[in-house]
C-alpha cells in the first residue's frame, strides 16, 4: 500500500499515538541495565502502553511473538524478548510500535547497559543517531527518497560503518509498513517524490563492520554476518511544507 497524504483527523491521532510511543521508549531507557532481561523490559512496555491507554503494533504482526523487538549487539533489528539477561556494556535496540485511533507510529533507540565497553560502542550510538537526524534534515514538501537515503549514507559513510541495505525506512501510518521504501542509501535528485501530509519512518542500521546480515532459526532476529555490533535508531515523522514534524518524540 502506498503512503497516503493524512487528514488532520489522522495526524492527530498519529500525533498521540507517537507521544505515547515516545513516553514508553523513555520508560524503558533507563530500566536497560546490567541484570535486566529482554522479556522483562517487554513486559514493562506492555503495561506501560496500556496504561497510557494505547495498543501494541508489533504483536501478532506476521506471526511476530511479543509487543517490542529488542535486539542486542550483533543483532540488528527483530530480536525476540526472552529470558536473557542483559551484561554491561551491551548494545540494545529497542524498536516499539504503537497504534491508536487506527493510526500506527514506529520509532526505536539504542541504549547501552551500563558502561560502554569502547568508546566505539558509544560512538557507533550517537553517529547512528545523527544519520537518523540528517536523513530528518532533508525532509520537505518535495524531497526525493534518494536525498533522505543520501544524507543519512554521507554520515554513516564517513566512519566507515556497515551500512545494512537489506532493511530500510519506509511510509506508516494506516500500516505498519506502507510504501515507499527508504533505504539508507541513495542518490540525490533520485526516487519517489514525497509530499507534505504523507507519513514516514527514517531509521538507520549501522554496524561496525560488515553490511552483511542474516536471519536467525527463530526466523525472527537480524544479525550481523560478522558478528560486529550494530544500532538502529528511527523516527516517524510528518512531511510539512517546509521541513519536518517528528512525531515519535515528547
Ligand atoms: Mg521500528
Ligand atoms: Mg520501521
Amino acid at each position: 500500500m502506498q503512503t497516503r497524504v493524512k487528514t488532520p483527523l489522522e495526524i492527530e491521532a498519529m500525533r498521540v499515538s507517537g507521544k505515547m510511543l515516545a513516553t514508553v521508549l523513555q520508560t524503558l531507557k533507563p530500566l536497560v541495565q546490567p541484570g535486566i532481561t529482554t522479556k522483562e523490559l517487554a513486559d514493562r512496555a506492555a503495561s506501560e502502553l496500556k496504561s497510557l491507554g494505547g495498543q501494541p503494533v508489533f504483536k501478532g504482526y506476521q506471526g511476530f511473538p511479543d509487543v517490542i523487538c529488542i535486539s542486542v549487539n550483533d543483532e540488528v533489528v527483530h530480536g525476540i524478548p526472552s529470558d536473557r539477561q542483559l551484561k554491561e556494556g551491551d548494545i540494545v535496540g529497542l524498536d516499539f510500535g504503537v497504534i491508536y485511533k487506527g493510526m500506527i507510529t514506529d520509532s526505536a533507540i539504542s541504549v547501552i547497559a551500563g558502561k560502554p565497553l569502547k568508546a566505539s560502542h558509544k560512538k557507533l550510538l550517537e553517529v547512528t543517531k545523527q544519520a537518523m537526524e540528517a536523513g530528518i534534515g532533508v525532509v520537505r514538501d518535495g524531497v526525493r527518497v534518494g536525498d533522505i537515503g543520501y544524507a543519512v549514507e554521507q554520515i554513516l559513510g564517513a566512519q566507515r560503518y556497515g551500512i545494512v541495505r537489506d532493511l530500510v525506512g519506509h511510509g506508516v501510518g494506516h500500516q505498519l509498513h506502507e510504501d515507499p521504501n527508504i533505504p539508507n542509501y541513495g542518490r540525490q535528485h533520485t526516487g519517489p517524490w514525497l509530499q507534505a501530509g504523507m507519513t514516514i519512518a527514517i531509521e538507520p542500521m549501522a554496524t561496525l563492520g560488515t553490511d552483511r546480515v542474516y536471519i536467525a532459526d527463530d526466523d525472527w532476529t537480524v544479525l550481523t554476518h560478522d558478528g560486529s555490533r550494530s544500532a538502529h535508531f528511527e523516527h516517524t515523522v510528518l512531511i510539512t511544507e517546509d521541513g519536518a514534524e517528528i512525531l515519535t518524540q515528547l
